[in-house]
């Protein structure tokens, strides 16, 4: 099942830790700043985890690369 161990994969590789600050809402930081997660309302969050929209991956990875 090659295409099922791909997919586990990428869903991993887009899985990004939830700032947990931000889940109580005392983070201080713009969700470009931080090096965590700030998911909208919308994402769903397992486990502390959200699986990044494409949008705010792009976003998180300017500001780690900088
Ligand atoms: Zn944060």
């Amino acid at each position: 099942m090659a295409l099922n161990i791909a997919s586990i994969r990428d869903t991993k590789w887009l899985t990004l830790e939830v700032c947990r600050q931000f889940q109580r809402g005392t983070c201080s930081r713009s969700d470009e700043e931080c090096k965590f997660a700030h998911p909208p309302k919308s994402c769903q969050v397992e486990n502390g985890r959200v699986i990044a929209c494409f949008d705010s991956l792009k976003a998180a990875h300017r500001s780690w690369l900088a």
